[in-house]
């Protein structure tokens, strides 16, 4: 069973016949692509020197290349900007079938999911015919600088500044955990330029080259062993007047919505991939070890396991029903922040029992499940992140208890 098989009713009108319709073409739809996918991905990894590698971001752009190559690019955008167009139920069935086929998410996630959307919803039609081309081919791989040593949680305090300069603006700061940046030709960039203003309202939401003179960045090396987030540190860089996107002070409004435009999509690659795992780790409880022993005939592996099967159930139901509050266009509420706690506690929960089972095989990345061991364990180690990223645990507890449970404020 699919995890989204009831999107393409969501997209039809009320009436009946109407709907089988839709719901035949979406999965006609799946079908093809699930196909062509299953062999394009089969053959570029074989391809790929010394074998398939889905954790270096050289496979990773590479695959991502392939797919903007082969028009799997600008899947909802407009027609008149190279985009398919395609509804929400095409575009979750492509996030779906592409996790589904095990090939890994791209190192401009970034671009394709956020900033793209960001510049068809705010740019000017200049902005929008200089930036979406070189997203669409990958050419331009872009990065987010939001978080800086002094605000993460807290983004609105931001301190990076953009003073006015002939031109444009003249940009002084130092950007931290900044996803790809080693790798991208452009950043958008939170950055104060009004001082005076309430710390919301000063804010402006810049485009910045990557290879403007005064951009530095620092890769910072992550307990995986690679460096896929670094520091960026802007001095005296000059950006010209139509890199502002938007409004001048404007930049909070642009930068929340921008968090909201994938939302309907956004959970479903991780939740292929989280079924994927829970089958690994199943298939491991039921491994005998070298004494005879199966970890399923412990009570404590089963009860693990079973709540985790309840975990992926749950959530599967979670992201059908934001794929459909976004298919009707419902404003974005605080319910995804119960499936961000919801999906990355379980993934640390479905991983730390992954590697208990692997044992020594943890460690060394071989033995008898060979291969997957080392991938569940970066993963394992990957998963420390996914409590912090997009909105810590606790941040994501305080939007529950005050806009779910209405609690007063902390
Ligand atoms: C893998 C990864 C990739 C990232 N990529 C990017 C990126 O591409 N671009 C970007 O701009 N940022 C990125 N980030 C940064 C991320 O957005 C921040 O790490 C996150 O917002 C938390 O901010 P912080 O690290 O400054 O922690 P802080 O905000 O300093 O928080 C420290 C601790 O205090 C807690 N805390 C803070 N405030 C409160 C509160 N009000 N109530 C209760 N507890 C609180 C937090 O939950 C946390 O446990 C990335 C982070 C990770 C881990």
């Amino acid at each position: 069973m699919t995890l989204l098989e009831n999107a393409a009713r969501e997209d039809a009108v009320r009436d009946s016949a109407a709907q089988d319709s839709a719901a035949g073409e979406t999965e006609a739809f799946r079908l093809e692509l699930r196909g062509w996918l299953e062999s394009a991905y089969a053959d570029f990894a074989r391809a790929w020197p010394g074998g398939a590698d889905p954790r270096s971001l050289d496979y990773r752009r590479a695959w991502e290349d392939t797919l903007c190559a082969n028009g799997w690019s600008g899947l909802g955008w407009p027609k008149a900007y190279g985009g398919k167009e395609l509804p929400l139920s095409r575009q979750a069935v492509f996030h779906e079938e592409h996790a589904r086929c095990g090939a890994p998410l791209g190192v401009n996630l970034i671009g394709h999911g956020i900033l793209a959307p960001t510049v068809l919803h705010f740019g000017d039609e200049a902005q929008k015919r200089r930036f979406l081309p070189g997203i669409l081919s990958n050419r331009e791989v872009w990065c987010q600088g939001y978080s800086e040593p002094g605000a993460g949680s807290d983004l609105a305090s931001v301190r990076t500044r953009a003073e006015p300069a002939p031109g444009g603006f003249r940009l002084n700061g130092h950007k931290i955990w900044t996803s790809f940046a080693d790798r991208a030709q452009w950043c958008f960039v939170l950055a104060r330029t009004d001082p005076q203003a309430a710390k919301h309202k000063g804010l402006s939401f810049l485009l910045v080259d990557m290879g403007s003179p005064g951009v530095r960045v620092e890769p910072i090396r992550q307990i995986t062993g690679e460096a896929e987030f670094s520091e960026v540190f802007f001095e005296d860089v000059f950006v010209p007047q139509d890199a502002l996107l938007g409004e001048l002070n404007q930049g909070w409004k642009i930068a929340m919505a921008a968090a909201s435009f994938e939302r309907g999509t956004y959970f479903i690659p991780r939740l292929v991939r989280f079924a994927q795992e829970l089958r690994q780790v199943r298939e491991l409880a039921l491994r005998a070890d070298a004494h005879g022993r199966v970890p399923a005939a412990s009570a404590s592996v089963r009860h693990r396991w079973a709540r985790l099967a309840a975990d992926s159930h749950v959530l599967a139901l979670k992201s059908q029903r934001a794929l459909a509050g976004a298919q009707r266009g419902d404003p974005p509420g605080p319910e995804g922040s119960s499936t961000k706690i919801h999906w990355s506690e379980a993934h640390q929960r479905l991983l730390e029992l992954s590697l208990q089972l692997l044992g020594e095989d943890a460690c060394l990345g071989v033995g008898a499940v060979g291969a997957r061991a080392a991938e569940l364990t970066h993963a394992y180690l990957w998963s420390r992140a996914e409590t912090i990223l997009a909105g810590t645990s606790e941040i994501q507890r305080n939007i529950i208890a005050e806009q779910m449970l209405g609690l007063p404020k902390a």
